[in-house]
């Protein structure tokens, strides 16, 4: 089963593709986590987006096509795409990588969110630099340090500059996608303003594995 979760960047992608990938044994593609991981090792591909991730710009389509599609050929087929596809090309290149794979898209959630919370939730989350984990300073149980001990650092990208460049961002190329799946597979809107949990739970009615 492939999922893709589209949504503003902080609209709570990542903690849901977590919930599911921890509890629901989903494979985790996020092309943002792939990349942070690139700049963090320092590789000729860290280095060259460097600049254009914290500036709050997409990286090539070329580039990430080509990074999801070693992904897509190994491992389990159950999937959550995080962050991929963010641009009609990019949609258009899953669409022909799984197709050759036999597979297809099985649901578009789209997690909606004002873009007043989500910069608010952009410049307060905390992000955990062993583990990944994603936290918030204004969670009832934030505590300094990470619950696997790791420190918590703030992404380059969660400046308020950055982030409202990102939600501009979205408006221009992302956008689009909504229309392009709503006239194709369909697309369900999940509330993600509730608390995260609920979210969950929501994901889960609407992929069919919860009543
Ligand atoms: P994310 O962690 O998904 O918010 O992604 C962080 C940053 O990585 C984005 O602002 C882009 O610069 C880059 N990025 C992640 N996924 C993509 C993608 N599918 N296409 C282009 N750039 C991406």
């Amino acid at each position: 089963m492939n999922i893709i979760l589209l949504g503003y960047p902080g609209a709570g992608k990542g903690t849901q593709a977590e919930f599911l990938v921890k509890e629901q044994k989903f494979d985790h593609i996020s092309t943002g986590d792939m990349i942070r991981k690139e700049i963090a090792l320092a590789t000729p591909l860290g280095k060259e987006v460097e600049s254009c991730i914290k500036q709050g710009n997409l990286v090539s389509d070329e580039l990430i096509i080509k990074l999801v599609e070693q992904v897509l050929k190994n491992g389990n087929t159950a999937r959550i795409l995080d962050g991929f596809p963010r641009t009609i090309p990019q949609a258009q290149s899953l669409e022909k990588s799984l197709k050759a794979l036999n597979q297809k898209i099985d649901y578009v959630l789209f997690l909606e969110l004002s873009k007043e919370e989500v910069l608010k939730r952009l410049t307060s989350r905390r992000l955990c630099s062993k583990c990944g984990a994603i936290h918030n300073i204004y969670a009832s149980n934030f505590t300094e340090k990470c619950s696997c001990g790791g420190e918590l650092i703030t992404r380059s990208d969660d400046t308020l500059e950055s982030a409202t460049h990102r939600i501009e961002v979205f408006e221009e190329q992302t956008r689009p996608l909504v229309e392009f799946y709503n006239s194709s597979i369909g697309i369900t809107r999940i509330d993600a303003s509730k608390p995260a949990r609920e979210v969950n739970n929501d994901i889960l009615r609407a992929i069919g594995l919860k009543k």
